[in-house]
């Protein structure tokens, strides 16, 4: 059991998180919530080695490990309490933070590393082991994320397709899903629909005839033709429809429009996080709940981050992010 509550207020999670020992505790206690055991000898005892920072040697046998090994903090130099204010950063803001505010925030020394941190934490916002989306939901493709105006509808080569999915809650929306896709084929939205959504559950979409197989897919399905209605595909499938708005306001709004596609799922991620987590009352709601997410989430590499073009300038970035 939890002794002691997450903080609910800035001040209270400054205090908390203010220097490393605290940190690292807290990491601690995430990793091994039943007390430490040795994945080598089962030992349930060890020590910390203060000269290390951040590792512990196990009392039977003497293995070390650390406890940011498998997070987002992996191989980072930086103090945990810098993270720590990282993460509040990003999460208390309700539209998200840019990588010269975050910078600014936290002096850190340069623009790189608040931009890979952004990445890092971006990379944590999904939970490996959420479940599936449930009852009826809404589904529908937009394009969304490229810098270049694509042609309309479902021609747009600049853009990418994106697929979202939306919990219908009364008239308001539950949960929402939402992720990049090659194309618009069955293949592609029948693979993002059993990622996401239940099976026996009710798909609303419109008549395109990639979604044609979902009732023999197991799945309930409403059809709705616009071209046969009187109605818009706004007023049809009217959440799905705010979501891509939101989300592509928040595209110009916080990233000036400007996020590559090849960061899209990042940002996917990061949407999505903020958009289910929009009822939240404490402002630290959000830290913690990614703070879960980050200890079991391993780092991704620099290269794969900034792509095959990892020049030497950024491979010095990364040596200090
Ligand atoms: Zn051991």
């Amino acid at each position: 059991m939890d002794l002691i509550a997450f903080p609910s207020t800035e001040a209270e999670f400054r205090t908390r998180f203010a220097d490393e020992d605290r940190c690292r505790d807290y990491l601690t206690r995430l990793k091994w919530p039943d007390g430490f055991r040795c994945a080598h000898c089962g030992g349930r005892s060890a020590y910390f080695l203060r000269s290390k920072r951040v590792v512990y040697e196990c009392a039977g046998c003497g293995h070390q490990i650390s406890v940011i090994v498998g997070t987002i903090f992996e191989q980072s130099k930086k103090p945990l309490a810098l993270w720590f204010r990282a993460i509040f950063e990003f999460t208390a803001s309700k539209q998200g933070i840019s990588a010269a505010e975050l910078q600014r925030k936290l002096d850190l020394g340069s623009y790189q590393t608040a931009w890979t941190w952004l990445h890092k934490i971006r990379t944590a916002t999904v939970r490996p082991d959420r479940g599936p989306l449930s009852g009826a939901v809404e589904i529908d493709e937009s394009y969304v994320g490229g810098r270049e105006p694509g042609k309309p509808g479902r021609a747009a080569e600049k853009k990418a397709i994106t697929v979202a999915a939306v919990e219908k809650r009364g008239r308001g929306c539950g949960r929402v899903r939402i992720a990049s896709s090659a194309d618009v084929s069955a293949t592609a939205l029948l693979g993002f629909i059993e990622t996401h959504l239940g099976p026996g559950e009710t798909a609303h979409t419109d008549g395109w005839n990639g979604y044609a197989s979902l009732g023999n897919k197991g799945y309930q399905h409403i059809v709705s033709v616009i071209s046969q209605l009187d109605q818009t595909a706004a007023e049809v499938l009217p959440r799905v429809h705010l979501v891509f708005s939101l989300l592509k306001r928040w595209i110009l709004g916080t990233h000036q429009g400007s996020v590559s596609l090849k960061h899209l799922d990042g940002y996917l991620g990061e949407f999505t996080f903020r958009f289910n987590r929009r009822r939240a009352r404490r402002i630290t709601h959000g830290a913690e709940r990614l703070l879960d997410i980050a200890v079991v989430t391993p780092p991704r590499p620099f290269r794969q981050i900034v792509g095959r073009s990892c020049s030497p300038e950024n491979a010095r970035i990364a040596a200090q992010a």
